[in-house]
C-alpha cells in the first residue's frame, strides 16, 4: 500500500477559501469541536468524525473543543463522559483547557429564545403532538399554526411559565417562526423548545423545558467561537437553520457547517442504540469486547491508534456514503503490527515433539532476531530441549496432497533451531497422537544443514521444559451478514454464533511469562496477538487474537 499522503478532502479546500484573504475567516484561527452525546462508548465512526475534527484543527494550528452534546436530558452518564475522554487521549488528541457541556449554556441559550420572541421571531405554540403532525402539510401545502400571530407579550409569558414548570410535557412548545411553507420541513416553524418534566445528569432540577439540539447547537458553536461546525451527512439539511439561528440571535460570531458522509463497516453495526442492546443483552462481555466496534473494544482487541488514525485518514473525507470493508480495518493494523510487533513463538494446537538422539536433561540456547523489519527491536534468547511442542497440524501419519511438514521421513527446520527428520508417533488406546517422533540433525545449528541439502518447510515450536501455559482467544467477525446495520433488518439474527473461539491449554515461549497489556506480538505462522487487558496474569496468560497473517484484503483497482 502507499504510504499515506496529505490528505487534501472537500473540508480543507472550503476551509483554505474562508481563511484565505478576502474569505469569510480571514485571519482567523480554525476552530473546530467535536460534539459526542455521552450516552455510550465511542465507536469506530464517531472515530471518524473526531479524527476529521481534531485533525483538521492540527492541520491548520488551530484548537478543537471537546464538548459533551448532553443537550437531551436522558441518558446521560458520566461512565460515557470518562469514557470517551479516555478513548480521545489514546489517540492522540487533546482539548487542553476546551472541555465543555451543552449542558452549560442552557441559561445563555433560554436568553437566546426569549430574544426570538421579543423579535416576533418565536412563538409559543398549543399544537398538540398528533396535531403536530396532522397539521406539518406536504410538498405542496404548506404546516398551519393557529398560534403564530400569538401577540410577542404573550408568548413571552407563557414562555416564562413554560420554564417555572406551570404545565405538563408537551402542553406548549416554542417554535421559531420561518417559513410555513418552506420546501425544507426543518425550516416550518420548527420547534425549538418543548415541556419535559425530567432531571438533567448535570443540572439537576433547574429546568422542565429543554433546548432543541437544532437551536442549541449551533448556538453553543458560536459562543465557543467555533469556525467550522463539521458533522456527518444526516444534518445537511438542518444547515439552513443552523443559519437561521445563528443570524437571528445575537451571538457574537457565525460559524460555517460542513457535512461529510458518516463511516459504515461491513459486518458490524455503528449505532450505539445496537452496540447498547449487544451489552444488555449479554451477546457481548462489554462495550469493551474484543470483537466490537468501540475504541474500547478495539483497543482491547490490540489495535493501535497509529492504526486506526491510518485507516480514518486513508478512507477519506466525502460527501458520499462509504461502507468500508472491515478487511481494510484489519489490514491498516496488520501493517502497523509488521512494523513494530516482537515475533515469538506459541503453539495453539500443541502436540508433543521428542528428539529422540538429544540428550536428556540438555538446554542449548539460541539467540533470535525480535523484528526482522526493525534492527532496533535487538535479540532475545529462546532456549531447546529434548521435549518440544509442536502444532499438532504440523504433523501427519500419512502425507496427504502438498503436505511438506513433519511425516515419517520427512525433514524439517525447526525455526532458529534444528533440522530434524521425523520418525514415527506414539498414539494412545483410541489412535490419537500423543507425541511425535523426530532425530535432530547436529549439524544443522541455526535451520541450515551443513551438507547443504534443501528443507522445504519451517515450522514454529515451544521449549516444553521452559513455556507457559496460556489461553488464546480467536475471533472473527461479529455479524455473518455483511450488513446487519441494514434498515429493516433484524440485527441480532445476523450474529455469527462462531464469533469467538477459545483455546486453552496453548503453550507461549518463556519470554511471554511476564507480558503485561497492551503489548502486542507476532506468533510466528499464526498471527498478531495482544495481552489481554482484563483477564490475563502472569498466572492464567490471556492473548487475543488482534487479526491473521493472511491479507485478505484486495484494494479495488
Ligand atoms: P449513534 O447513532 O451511534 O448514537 P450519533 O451521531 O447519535 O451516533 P453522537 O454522539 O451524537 O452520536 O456523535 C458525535 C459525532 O460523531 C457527531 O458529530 C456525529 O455526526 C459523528 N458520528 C457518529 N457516527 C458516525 C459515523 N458512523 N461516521 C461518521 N461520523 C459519525
Ligand atoms: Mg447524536
Amino acid at each position: 500500500m502507499a504510504e499515506v499522503t496529505e490528505n487534501k478532502n472537500f473540508i480543507h479546500a472550503f476551509i483554505d477559501e474562508d481563511i484565505a484573504e478576502g474569505g469569510q475567516f480571514a485571519g482567523m484561527t480554525v476552530h473546530t469541536r467535536f460534539p459526542p452525546e455521552p450516552n455510550g462508548y465511542l465507536h469506530i465512526g464517531h472515530c471518524k468524525a473526531l479524527i476529521i475534527d481534531f485533525g483538521t484543527a492540527e492541520k491548520y494550528g488551530g484548537m478543537c473543543n471537546l464538548r459533551m452534546d448532553d443537550t437531551n436530558p436522558a441518558k446521560e452518564d458520566t461512565e460515557y463522559v470518562e469514557a470517551i475522554q479516555e478513548d480521545i487521549h489514546w489517540l492522540g488528541f487533546d482539548w487542553a483547557d476546551r472541555f465543555f457541556y451543552g449542558s452549560d449554556y442552557f441559561e445563555k441559550t433560554y436568553a437566546f429564545a426569549e430574544e426570538l420572541i421579543q423579535k416576533g421571531l418565536a412563538y409559543v405554540c398549543e399544537l398538540t403532538p398528533e396535531q403536530f403532525k396532522e397539521y406539518r402539510g406536504d410538498l405542496t401545502h404548506p404546516a398551519v399554526s393557529p398560534y403564530r400571530d400569538r401577540p410577542v407579550e404573550e408568548s413571552l409569558a407563557l414562555f416564562r411559565r413554560m420554564r417555572a414548570g406551570e404545565f405538563e410535557d408537551n402542553r406548549y412548545t416554542l417554535r421559531a417562526k420561518i417559513d410555513l411553507a418552506s420546501g425544507n420541513f426543518n425550516m416550518r416553524d420548527p420547534v425549538i423548545y418543548r415541556i419535559r418534566h425530567v432531571g438533567h445528569h448535570r443540572q439537576g432540577d433547574k429546568w422542565c423545558i429543554y433546548p432543541m439540539y437544532d437551536f442549541a447547537h449551533p448556538i453553543q458553536d458560536a459562543l465557543e467561537g467555533i469556525t467550522h461546525s463539521l458533522c456527518s451527512l444526516e444534518f445537511e439539511n438542518h444547515r439552513p437553520l443552523y443559519n437561521w439561528v445563528v443570524e437571528h440571535v445575537s451571538v457574537p460570531h457565525h460559524p460555517r457547517q460542513i457535512e461529510f458522509a458518516r463511516l459504515g463497516i461491513d459486518h458490524t453495526v455503528l449505532s450505539k442504540r445496537k452496540l447498547r442492546q449487544l451489552v444488555e443483552e449479554g451477546r457481548v462481555s462489554g462495550w469493551d469486547d474484543p470483537r466490537m466496534p468501540t475504541l474500547c473494544g478495539l483497543r482491547r482487541r490490540g489495535y493501535t491508534p497509529k492504526s486506526i488514525r491510518n485507516f480514518c485518514e486513508r478512507i477519506g473525507v466525502a460527501k458520499s456514503p462509504n461502507v468500508v470493508e472491515f478487511d481494510f480495518l484489519e489490514h491498516c493494523l496488520r501493517e502497523d503490527l509488521n512494523e513494530t510487533a516482537t515475533r515469538v513463538m506459541a503453539v495453539q494446537q500443541p502436540v508433543r515433539l521428542t528428539v529422540t538422539n538429544y540428550p536428556e536433561g540438555q538446554t542449548e540456547t539460541f539467540v533470535v532476531e525480535n523484528n526482522p523489519m526493525d534492527e532496533t527491536a535487538g535479540m532475545r534468547t529462546i532456549t531447546f530441549s529434548k521435549n518440544l511442542w509442536i502444532e499438532s497440524d504440523d504433523f501427519m501419519e500419512e502425507k496427504v496432497g502438498k503436505f511438506f511438514r513433519l511425516f515419517p521421513g520427512n525433514e524439517v527446520r525447526l525455526k532458529g533451531a534444528y533440522v530434524v527428520k521425523c520418525t514415527g508417533c506414539v498414539k494412545d488406546a483410541v489412535g490419537n497422537v500423543t507425541e511425535v517422533l523426530c532425530e535432530y540433525d547436529p549439524e544443522s545449528k541455526g535451520g541450515n544443514p551443513a551438507d547443504g541439502r534443501k528443507v522445504k518447510s519451517t515450522i514454529h515450536w515451544v521449549n516444553a521444559d521452559d513455556c507457559a501455559d496460556a489461553e488464546i482467544r480467536l475471533y472473527s467477525n461479529l455479524f455473518d451478514d455483511p450488513d446487519p446495520d441494514a434498515s429493516g433488518k433484524d440485527f441480532i439474527a445476523c450474529l455469527n454464533p462462531n464469533s469467538l473461539e477459545i483455546l486453552t491449554g496453548c503453550k507461549v515461549e518463556a519470554a511471554l511469562k511476564n507480558a503485561a497489556a497492551p503489548a502486542s506480538f507476532q506468533f510466528m505462522r499464526l498471527g498478531y496477538f495482544c495481552v489481554d487487558s482484563k483477564d490475563s496474569s502472569p498466572e492464567h496468560l490471556v492473548f487475543n487474537r488482534s487479526v491473521s497473517l493472511k491479507d485478505s484484503f484486495k484494494p479495488k483497482k
